[in-house]
């Protein structure tokens, strides 16, 4: 069950909002700081996954860089502390306003990922007087085994330089005067669990091209492998820190590195993701033909990845926990949002404790691409960020009925 200090405060913020947990969060990051320190590897937080201030703000005050794949990204890192020299900047299509904006803050790495914008971010350095800091996206042809819309590093995949494009691109980068080779990246996707063995088979596939590219004439001084680690959306409270400790050290035994060679890592979702809960309200128990719904007052607009990937997250129902001493006994529900489609689906035949109207329901592990990917579809309002150790700042319930008291 979600930790709140103080339910009864808790419960009069109104609904719905994102719930983070500061003193995991703080955790989560110290330990990546640490095993980053103990390990020399680098770490760059993929602010895509959340950009709540006050959380990258505490990710930059220990130092950490971060990976940026828009430019208003690159702005905000910026203005939450991050030095710009530990800010990469991925993505498959950059604008010209955006490579434009990189240049301007002075990243420490473009990341390309086609052999179309090497040429773009070449030419533009060349009318700006630049030279550009420059690492290869390489698509490795390695397959994470995650689900199909988060792997990133097939060849079917959008992303990257796969090996039928090398000579070629390394033609167009060698003895460029606009371009500052920098290294190589691999980021092969998303939600990856059997971490030892993916992770090997990337190094050893890694190692393979880093030689190769060394061998055709390049020096690379940077190898960047992305993000990817997964958390256990199953059990957030059984594991509330991602497994970091064997990424790192499958990372450290088995990529090949010199001693004048850095090695990043960019983690998104498993820096984030546990941290973070939605938090809801029950409007309506319906009974239906055949099922019962929850209806919760967030909807697929607060969080979209089970409609989008039907993804699976953790549904508590806190105040039966807090407020009854779990003493209702269970029922199946289908929780279900307010939004116009059919997709606005948390969770289907979930047992839950007996739920009523007012109750608060949380929903588990949702502090990775959650809040970030809200919309204001059907002009719903964008759920805010509430602290754990600021709970008694946040905007309160209104009573609409003060007339009745
Ligand atoms: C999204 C992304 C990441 C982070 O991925 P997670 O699965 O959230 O760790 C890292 N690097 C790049 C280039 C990305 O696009």
């Amino acid at each position: 069950m979600l930790k709140i200090d103080d339910f009864a405060s808790f419960s009069r913020v109104a609904t719905p909002f994102y719930y983070y947990d500061i003193d995991l969060f703080r955790r989560t990051v110290d330990k990546v700081a640490e095993l980053s320190e103990r390990t020399g590897i680098h770490v760059h937080y993929s602010l895509k996954a959340n950009s709540d201030r006050r959380l990258n703000e505490m990710i930059s005050s220990r130092g950490l860089g971060a990976d940026c794949v828009s430019g208003d990204e690159i702005d905000f890192a910026v203005s939450c502390g991050y030095n710009p020299k530990k800010i990469f900047f991925a993505g498959v299509a950059k604008s010209d306003k955006e490579i434009c904006q990189a240049f301007q803050v002075g990243i420490g790495a473009f990341v390309v990922e086609s052999l179309e914008e090497i040429e773009i971010v070449s030419d533009i350095a060349r009318r700006l007087g630049r030279k550009a800091p420059m690492s290869l996206r390489i698509n490795p042809n390695i397959d994470p085994h995650t689900h199909h819309y988060i792997t990133t590093g097939l060849y079917e995949d959008k992303f990257g330089i796969s090996d039928r494009s090398f000579d070629e691109a390394v033609a167009m980068v060698k003895d460029n005067p606009y371009i500052d080779f920098y290294g190589l990246q691999f980021h092969i996707g998303s939600q990856i669990m059997e971490v030892s063995d993916v992770v090997k088979l990337e190094c050893e596939k890694v190692n393979e091209i880093v030689a190769l590219f060394e061998r055709i004439g390049l020096e690379v001084r940077n190898i960047d492998l992305g993000g990817g680690l997964g958390i256990d959306y199953d059990d957030p409270d059984g594991n509330p820190i991602a497994d970091f400790e064997t990424w790192f050290r499958t990372i450290d035994e088995n990529l090949v590195r010199r001693p004048d060679q850095t090695v990043h890592v960019e983690p998104g979702r498993s820096l984030v993701a546990q941290s973070g809960s939605l938090i809801t309200e029950v409007l309506y128990v319906k009974k239906g033909e055949n099922r019962r719904f929850l209806m919760v007052d967030a909807g697929m607009n607060d969080l979209i990845r089970p409609a989008l990937y039907g993804a699976y997250h953790k549904i508590e129902n806190l105040t039966a926990h807090y407020e009854d001493g779990d003493g209702r006994g269970c029922r199946v529900y289908d929780v279900v949002g307010p939004v116009c489609e059919s997709a606005d689906c948390f969770g289907k035949e979930r047992a839950l404790a007996k739920s009523h109207r007012g109750d608060r329901i949380a929903i588990r592990s949702a502090g990775a691409y959650g809040q970030v990917m809200a919309s204001r579809y059907n002009m719903r309002p964008f759920a805010p960020s509430v602290y754990s150790d600021r709970v008694t700042e946040a905007p309160r319930k209104k009573n609409y009925f003060a007339n009745e008291d």
